[in-house]
């Protein structure tokens, strides 16, 4: 890859003293894992929209569709001063080619979802986004957003991980320069990536590579990129990704011993059924791969992601 995976972060959860009570929110995995291997911007919308630390805690109020950011004990109004600091933050973060944003669980700045939103009632409706985390993603709706906690489901992580990962190969692509045989070759190599997330997105995605010429170059970019991640957005099922490592497995088929081809079809089957990890039948797939040189399988991300992504990936 030659850009960073740069990723958007809470500052709390780097360690940083910045919570209301003047505490942070230290989470060891994105510190001391994740950490090593994508660059941080950290963002603390609170105080970088002028409060103080320690100051007074928060919490939304009001229309669930357009809440306040009020202070609990004083009713203090802090919307429209969090408002006119998110739009200016916002566009400074346009250039940095972000490939994901972490942000903090239930906070009225920074939650992804289910932030309780209060009522006249005082009862609140856990249906919001915090006031930042909710422009955050109005603005740029493509970049993956997940929140610390959900990042401890293994299933959840994973799938964050290859959508940051493959939106900066995609990136990458972009910075060699827009050209129709580029986007050919980056949707050839993530053929069995696509396949593993489901194949209705992978078809319309072909559809639009195959009509490259009918679009200009900005548009043809512009709408692979919105189908890209709205595909990787789906769970990479195990039915899926048995599938997917099936179609693999047609490239080896004639250069395979029929002892080598009931193992690889037994692993694949094996994770179809739940009963061994994705990492064993790819792992096969990859070396049977590499030991007859087939080029095409070689090339694909989804059985040769990037050594981080991987390790992160399997990292339990
Ligand atoms: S949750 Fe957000 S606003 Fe609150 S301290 Fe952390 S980064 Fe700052």
């Amino acid at each position: 890859m030659s850009g960073p995976v740069r990723i958007l972060v809470s500052s709390c959860l780097l360690g940083e003293k910045v919570r209301y009570d003047g505490g942070h929110k230290r989470d060891p995995f994105l510190v001391d894992t994740l950490g090593q291997f994508v660059e941080y911007v950290p963002v603390c919308p609170e105080v970088e929209c002028g409060l103080p630390t320690p100051r007074e805690a928060m919490h939304l109020v009001g229309n669930p569709a357009d809440p306040h950011l009020v202070a609990i004990k004083t009713d203090a109004d802090c919307t429209g001063r969090m408002k006119r600091w998110a739009h200016g933050k916002l566009s400074e973060l346009e250039g940095l080619e972000l490939c994901g944003y972490i942000c903090k669980k239930g906070s009225p700045s920074s939650g992804m979802e289910r932030v309780p939103v209060y009522g006249g009632s005082g009862i609140p409706s856990r249906v919001g986004a915090g006031m930042f985390t909710k422009a955050f993603m109005e603005r740029f709706p493509l970049i993956p957003v997940e929140e610390e906690g959900r990042l401890r489901n293994p299933d959840l992580r994973e799938r964050f991980v290859v959508r940051m990962f493959t939106l900066r190969r995609f990136r990458d692509a972009i910075r060699r320069g827009r050209a129709r045989g580029t986007l050919v070759e980056f949707h050839t190599s993530h053929k069995l990536l696509l396949l593993a997330h489901g194949r209705p997105l992978y078809a319309e995605m072909g559809k639009l590579v195959a009509r490259a010429k009918e679009l200009p170059l900005e548009e043809l970019y512009r709408r692979y990129q919105r189908l890209l991640l709205e595909a990787l957005r789906r769970r990479a099922t195990p039915a899926r990704c048995a599938d997917a490592l099936l179609h693999a497995m047609g490239y080896l088929r004639p250069l395979l011993s029929p002892d080598e081809k009931r193992e690889l079809l037994e692993a694949i089957e094996q994770h179809r059924n739940r009963l061994t990890p994705l990492v064993v039948p790819v792992t096969l797939t990859r070396h049977y791969a590499r030991k007859f040189d087939v080029v095409y399988l070689n090339r694909q991300a989804f059985l040769n992601p990037h050594p981080v992504e991987r390790m992160l990936q399997n990292h339990v």
